[in-house]
């Protein structure tokens, strides 16, 4: 029997808020252990949490970015759980009315229906010591606001999983919500999946992978539950409701525990948080301050004559997707622009591992190397080669090229007296050439360049050897 993926995703994103959300704790990733910590955070008796509508304003700019209905009320509630990494033994979350509802993603293929995204806490982090023996744990992580992007079931493979998963990164990044850096765990998912035949309306008994870090862990851990499950399914055995860690070294889940129901949460409305009103005025502000979303920009990009994936490389990385409109602005030849970014650039930047956010190069500097190339200052070979400069020791292509005598020279007295000296030096060539062999042009070409340097403009050589062997 053949059978059918139904993936459901919970994807956690912390929020970009320079203090956690209920003190004034700091939100930096990391940190020494347990110094980013305050009665408050770390649970004390008597410690009363403080809201900050900071974290409310980055909810909504996500709810826009994914097309959500924002709630004008919204309402936080207690999750009681005990949990070494929890030390209220509770977790703050929205419950019962989250602040976002209804919204869709679109990826390659369909759209996908997000359910809700709701603002709750952070847990600390647990370090196991398999030496000594112990499990430590630090509270610095405790308290950074989250938002928690649930999906309906509408997911229906590992490809769909990893595609919705980016998307929404890279909307989270665009919107100045979250950094989305998934290995330090600032954007992290949970996969609800199940199996059933296929065709099948009923869907089957899901289990819930924890915490995966990566999209390629996300992809490698549905397939496996994928085979599990339906191997489970050929032996006539029931797949069991449960929550499962992810081994990315050893490619296995493993059962945490069995799965639980809200109702074993004890969820109740938060005594110390009053409930949020939102108006629509407040949100029509906001939605004025969300920048360019990747989906407009690939359209603008589209009209503009890139092809689509050109304009996906290019918004794919937000900093460079900046880079390339400033350069533009610069000198208006998107296609030129684009294609020195994508052909010459993007390959430096990856030989020296060098990020698009930490470019030297000003897009102006380097709208103008672009521009240089394409009129013919300089040969399309000085090009490269005055890029490598501008990103190794830094500098103005103009600078560059003057220093490096790499300007091409238009002065067509130099090329005659070379275009002489050359034809007088291969009597057989040009013989040859008169003969009708227009191979022997080629030949003629490499030794005058040759002669005359990188400053040679190709066409003026072409047009000047020509008009000497016609003549
Ligand atoms: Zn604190």
């Amino acid at each position: 029997m053949s059978y059918e993926t139904v993936i459901g995703l919970e994807i956690h994103a912390e929020l970009l808020t320079l203090t956690k959300v209920f003190c004034g704790c700091s939100a930096d990733f990391g940190g020494e252990e347990n110094t980013r910590v305050c009665p408050r955070c770390s649970g004390m008796p008597g410690s009363l949490p403080l809201f900050g509508r900071g974290a409310a304003e980055l909810a909504i700019k996500a709810g826009l970015a994914l097309n959500c209905k924002i709630n004008n009320f919204s309402a936080f509630d207690r999750k009681n759980y005990f949990y070494p990494d929890l030390p209220k033994a509770y977790q703050i979350t929205q419950f019962n009315y989250p602040i976002c509802t209804d919204g869709f993603v679109d990826i390659c293929t369909k759209k996908i229906r997000i359910n809700r995204i709701h603002i709750e806490e952070d847990a600390g982090k647990l370090i196991h010591d398999d030496e000594l023996g112990l499990s430590l744990a630090d509270y610095n992580r405790c308290g950074i606001p989250l938002i928690e992007i649930v999906t309906e079931p509408d997911i229906r493979s590992a490809e769909e999983a990893k595609q919705f998963t980016a998307a929404v990164a890279l909307a989270l990044k665009y919107a100045g919500v979250c950094d989305a850096k998934m290995e330090q765990g600032s954007l992290r998912c949970d996969v609800n999946i199940s199996v059933m035949p296929k065709g099948s309306k009923v869907f089957g008994t899901r289990t819930e992978i924890k915490n995966l870090n990566s999209l390629r862990s996300i992809g490698r851990a549905i397939e496996y539950e994928y085979s599990r499950q339906t191997e489970l399914c050929e032996r006539g055995e029931r797949v069991i409701q449960q929550t499962l860690h992810w081994n990315d070294a050893l490619g296995v889940t493993k059962a945490l525990r069995s799965k639980e129901e809200a109702h074993d949460y004890r969820y109740f409305p938060e005594p110390d948080i009053p409930p949020l009103f939102i108006t629509d005025e407040e949100i029509k502000a906001i939605k004025n301050t969300m920048p360019e979303m990747p989906k407009e920009k690939k359209e603008r990009y589209l009209k503009m004559g890139l092809t689509p994936a050109d304009a996906d490389l290019l918004i794919f990385d937000k900093a460079l997707a900046d880079f390339y409109d400033e350069a533009v602005k610069c000198y208006n030849n998107p296609k030129s622009v684009a294609s020195m970014i994508i052909v010459e650039l993007l390959r430096r930047m990856n030989d020296l591992s060098l990020p698009a956010a930490e470019l030297k190069i000003t897009p102006s500097d380097f709208a103008e190397l672009c521009k240089m190339a394409d009129d013919g200052t300089v040969s399309r070979g000085a090009a490269k080669d005055i890029l490598k400069q501008m990103l190794e020791v830094g500098g103005s292509p103009m600078e560059i090229a003057e220093k490096g005598g790499m300007l091409m020279s238009n002065d067509t007295s130099a090329v005659e007296a070379a275009a002489d000296e050359i034809l007088a030096a291969n009597p057989k060539a040009v013989e040859e050439y008169k003969a009708g062999s227009a191979k022997v042009f080629g030949f003629l070409m490499g030794q005058m360049c040759r002669s005359l340097g990188r400053s040679a403009n190709p066409a003026i050589v072409k047009k000047v050897l020509e008009e000497k062997l016609n003549s």
